[in-house]
């Protein structure tokens, strides 16, 4: 099973995919994590990345599949995916579908955690209170302009799914349990 989570940054997508993970035995696929690494090791990818990151910005389509599509090849995810901030242009989702048919496999859930902006900003400044400010791109600051890249550039997955009648919505301001319960429902 290939799902995917759709959702403006810290809408609970990572919360979300660990518990899916744990429960139906898929890999977690995270982009930002990824790239956060690449960054932490100093890689040719994560050089480029960085400052884009910082920004809030998006790094370049061409760099987030050429990451996605070596990963999906590696043996763990055989029984399957969970991709968590990716796609996040519809460029990138028509990369997916493309890469996923060659391989002969699809997306068998689009999952759209629906939530609030304000209600956002709130959940941002307290994952930066927790985390010790570990993610550079957790203030309120940043959250503003990458909610603005979510509603530009992100936001027309909803309709580009949709329209192929793949998406299914989930209220995101329901407590974390209720999220979890509403995305099995979906699931079994
Ligand atoms: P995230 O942890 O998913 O919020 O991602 C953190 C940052 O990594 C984003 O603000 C982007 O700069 C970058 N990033 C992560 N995933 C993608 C993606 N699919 N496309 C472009 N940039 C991405």
């Amino acid at each position: 099973m290939n799902i995917i989570l759709l959702g403006p940054p810290g809408a609970g997508k990572g919360t979300q995919a660990k518990r899916i993970v744990e429960k139906y035995g898929l890999v977690q696929l995270s982009t930002g994590d990824m790239l956060r690494a690449a960054v932490a090791n100093q890689t040719e990818i994560g050089l480029r990345a960085k400052d884009i990151m910082v920004r809030g910005d998006l790094v370049p389509d061409e760099v987030v599949v050429g990451i996605i599509a070596e990963r999906i090849d590696e043996p763990d995810c055989g029984n399957g995916f969970i991709l968590d901030g990716f796609p996040r242009t519809v460029a990138q989702a028509e990369a997916l579908g493309d890469l996923l048919h060659k391989r002969g496999r699809k997306i068998d859930h689009v999952i759209q955690l629906e939530v609030d902006d304000e209600a956002l900003v709130g959940r941002i400044e307290q994952r930066a209170k927790e985390t010790g400010g570990e993610r550079k791109d957790d203030n309120a600051d940043t959250l503003r302009s990458r909610l603005a890249v979510y509603h530009e550039s992100t936001a027309p997955l909803l309709p580009f799914y949709a329209a192929k009648n793949a998406l299914k919505k989930v209220d995101g301001m329901a407590s974390m349990d209720d999220v979890t319960v509403a995305i099995d429902k979906i699931l079994v």
